[in-house]
């Protein structure tokens, strides 16, 4: 499933290759994806494209006078290609803008395609989504606050998009040794010492990424396969019973709400 610094890093692409150009056409081939693609998209021919934001993992395509939302899905994938590029099976849906157009693949289909007049921000899917990891709002005050009075697990705290969005399970993970925190640790008892280290290895592991997606960026057009960042070294995700690159100790696996978490029980306490 795409995490937020791959949703970034398409971002960071389609703002390159769309800002300031104009919709010439939409090709919906496959109008069932986890939404039905509604009518109004088929419309948006004649808008320019402002710029490309983010929300979470969700896409804005500000066109001015609203926002084609687009959301990756468990298996979707972005491609700006020349115009007339012939589709394949799963390319559900084109914007056409001139001589090029952006690609929706999709194979499981539980991506969406919408169209948000007006204020995206206050549409149903991202009016109530928690604080973004990377802006300026996630500060360790914060960050404290919110975990305030919760006894869940701070991994899961971390997870839940209601209160921050986009920080997945391998970033949770990696964010909490970054920290020296156990993930087992009641998210209450986050002090704001400890708030300080985790709301800085949230933002320094998620740029990381980023960086190392961006360095992947010249090649996003018609690039096949996914940025370069998966091929990063973790510190502890999926390496179970491996030393820590720290300490040496075996990293542990445990699970927490269905999902896998990693941690070193020597460096991370709770
Ligand atoms: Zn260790």
């Amino acid at each position: 499933m795409p995490e937020l610094p791959e949703v970034e890093v398409t971002r960071r692409g389609l703002a390159l290759q769309l800002a300031g150009r104009v919709i010439s056409g939409v090709a919906v081939r496959e109008p069932r994806l986890r939404w039905p693609i509604s009518a109004d998209v088929r419309r948006l021919a004649g808008r320019t494209v402002k710029a490309v934001r983010r929300r979470g993992k969700y896409l804005l395509v500000d066109c001015g006078d609203g926002h084609l939302i687009l959301h990756l899905g468990m298996s979707g994938s972005l491609r700006v290609l020349p115009a007339g590029t012939p589709a394949g099976k799963h390319d559900h849906f084109d914007l056409v803008l001139g001589d090029r157009l952006l690609r929706l693949r999709d194979p499981r289909r539980f991506g969406a395609v919408l169209w948000a007049p007006g204020d995206a921000m206050q549409h149903r899917l991202l009016a109530h989504l928690g604080v973004e990891p990377l802006s300026r709002a996630l500060d360790p005050q914060r960050l404290r606050a919110l975990a305030r009075g919760r006894r869940t697990a701070i991994k899961l705290f971390l997870m839940d998009a209601r209160l921050i969005v986009g920080v997945g399970n391998i970033y949770a993970s990696e964010s909490l040794f970054g920290a020296g925190i156990d993930p087992r640790m009641p998210a209450r008892r986050l002090s704001l010492e400890k708030s300080r280290k985790l709301s800085a290895a949230i933002k320094h592991t998620l740029r990381k990424a980023i960086r190392a997606g961006g360095s992947t960026l010249r090649d996003f057009v018609g690039a096949e396969g996914r940025p370069g960042y998966f091929q990063q070294r973790h510190w502890v995700y999926d390496r179970a019973g491996q030393p820590c690159r720290r300490c040496g100790a075996a990293i542990r696996r445990i699970v927490q709400g269905q999902r896998s978490t990693f941690f070193c029980a020597r460096c991370q306490k709770k």
